[in-house]
């Protein structure tokens, strides 16, 4: 049997009649445009977070967009953030009209590090922008004092660590002065389809973010400046309320399969496992293969039916779109030549899992054998 990198099937099955009902029921009712499901998405993920505000949107991507620009960032600021990320964190501070500048990420975490920032700053950085990247939070407390030294707003990138939480216990979500999340399928709470989320707890900037999902307009028709059609689709609030009540268990049992796997793997020579902190949701479970062997092994485990993904292959600083235009980042450069990403989702069987382990283990055994002989 193959293993893919991610099965969101039986998650639909263990919920089939509340989705399907759920769904049938907006259908019947013919309302697919906002409406009380999106507006009870957005109170009871609130009230989840522990912010004042959500708007839901189109998408992660969109979040990011129209959080920036609720914010006032747009041309001539720099906005400082990780170049170990999904394309769309450093597309959407262009899309505003400002500049990326990449921050290096800290190995142990993948995600940036904050000892590296205030070399970054200048007179036109406005923000930071931090991803909690593969569910582990960020070094938010950090972040922030940089941010409250330099004058500089924050802004969270939570595409993939809806749930996650830091060590006094607050969400990811919640720190910064507006927060983008992303209900992609694959996302820990994932939609049927795209979605995503803006929240913070400033009145204005959530009446700007409500106004730009509606063609910046919050009376319709009076439009007052250019906004975008970027609303979170009913159907999809519509089954994002059915899951929203069941993430904390869904990420308790990513948390306990990463912990199976770093028990096995743990040991394995040219193999280093994830740290576990307290509030990893594991969007994804990475690992480095750091023996030089990372794309032999991904080899390996696909002809034995077992799915892998490298997040990411290219940093985004390095992507042709950026061909020398920014200085080295050499964790960043390392990491992508090095990660990759096993398969996990929080209905995984033992025995699943225990196949992936064992194909890996021959993996490792395979390459260390090629390499000496
Ligand atoms: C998925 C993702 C996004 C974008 O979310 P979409 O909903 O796909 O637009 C942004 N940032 C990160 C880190 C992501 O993983």
């Amino acid at each position: 049997m193959a293993v893919p990198i991610l099965d969101l099937s039986p998650g639909y099955l263990a919920l089939k009649s509340e989705l399907d009902a759920a769904i049938q029921r907006v259908v019947a009712a013919g309302n697919f445009i906002l409406g009380s499901d999106v507006k009870q998405f957005e109170d009871s993920a609130a009230a989840y977070l522990g912010v004042t505000h959500a708007i839901g949107v189109n998408s992660g991507t969109d979040a990011l967009v129209i959080g920036l620009r609720a914010l006032g960032i747009g041309p001539g600021d720099e906005v400082i953030t990780t170049p170990f990320s999904f394309f769309a964190t450093a597309e959407a501070i262009e899309h505003v009209g400002a500049r990326p500048v990449f921050v290096d990420i800290d190995p142990r975490t993948f995600n940036i590090d904050p000892s590296l920032m205030e070399a970054a700053i200048t007179s036109r950085t406005r923000a930071i922008l931090p991803v909690h990247l593969f569910g582990r939070p960020a070094e938010m407390s950090e972040i922030a004092r940089i941010a409250q030294r330099h004058g500089l707003m924050v802004v969270e990138d939570c595409a993939q660590s809806f749930g996650a939480t830091l060590q006094d216990g607050r969400k990811t979500g919640s720190l910064g002065n507006v927060n983008a999340f992303s209900f992609f399928p694959s996302k820990t709470l994932g939609a049927f389809g795209d979605g995503g989320l803006v929240v913070t707890d400033d009145e204005a900037v959530a009446e700007t973010a409500r106004a730009l999902r509606t063609h910046g307009s919050l009376k319709k028709y009076y439009n007052d400046r250019i906004g975008y059609n970027s609303r979170l689709d009913t159907l999809q609030a519509a089954v994002l309320n059915v899951k929203l009540p069941h993430i904390d268990r869904w990420n308790a049992a990513r948390r306990s399969l990463a912990w199976s796997y770093n028990a096995r793997l743990g040991d394995e020579a040219g193999l280093r496992v994830p740290e576990i902190v307290d509030g990893h949701v594991f969007h994804q479970y990475t690992v480095r293969i750091e023996n030089g062997h990372r794309d032999d092994v991904r080899a390996f485990l696909a002809e034995r039916g077992i799915a892998t993904m490298v997040y990411y292959p290219v940093p985004i600083d390095r992507l042709p779109l950026y061909d020398g235009k920014y200085g080295a980042c050499p964790e960043s450069t390392r990491a992508s030549e090095q990660v990759l990403s096993l398969p996990i989702w929080p209905e995984m069987e033992a025995s699943t899992q225990n196949r992936v382990i064992e194909e890996l283990q021959s993996a490792l055994l395979a390459v260390r054998e090629t390499a000496h002989s």
